[in-house]
């Protein structure tokens, strides 16, 4: 988890404190699976705000936009977002949108929690569009083949639409 127990000397005007990030658990979001996220974060008390600044890295499990498998990729995050000591109830009843118009709160019941900033910014650190490499060959739309295993036997038309007009034009 990435609680932890500060949350009475973070309320002191001009504290900085250190939180070093070792979570197991994976960052649970809606869209994507997340890893272990390991970095070291510093909050600083800016009078009624708190400064978050650091990096954390983790994982992702991201499917390739091409042959659709899928591969854990190491994501790092850069952290840099003026939060608020607040509660808050609950962040699933409001919208993406919503969301970043407001301060993230770092307050969970008396203890600081970092999994919601961290989820946040994994999310706006995911990629919607990833290759698994840049010349993935993708699946055979006749059989589904994953091309970047082997090659199938079906009878492809690897040509380009923009050039076929040219073909045909050699065709007459
Ligand atoms: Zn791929
Ligand atoms: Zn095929």
């Amino acid at each position: 988890m990435m609680q932890y127990d500060i949350l009475d000397e973070l309320q002191k005007p001009g504290v900085e404190l250190t939180c070093v990030v070792d979570a197991e658990v994976a960052v649970e979001a809606s869209e994507a699976l997340y890893g272990p996220v390991k970095g070291q974060v510093t909050l600083i008390n800016a009078g009624g705000k708190v400064e978050a600044f650091g990096f954390v890295s983790t994982t992702v499990e991201l499917t390739c936009s091409r042959c659709l498998t899928k591969h854990w990729v190491p994501i790092e995050i850069e952290i840099d977002e003026v939060c608020s000591l607040e509660a808050v109830e609950r962040y699933d009843s409001v919208t993406a949108e919503e969301e970043r118009s407001e301060l993230i709160s770092l307050r969970s019941g008396s203890k600081i929690d970092l999994s919601e900033l961290v989820r946040q910014l994994a999310m706006l650190n995911t990629p919607w569009r990833w290759l698994c490499r840049p010349d993935c060959r993708g699946l055979c739309p006749v059989c589904g083949q994953n091309l970047n295993e082997g090659d199938c036997d079906c009878q492809r038309q690897q040509v380009d639409s923009r050039l076929a007009p040219l073909l045909e034009l050699h065709h007459q």
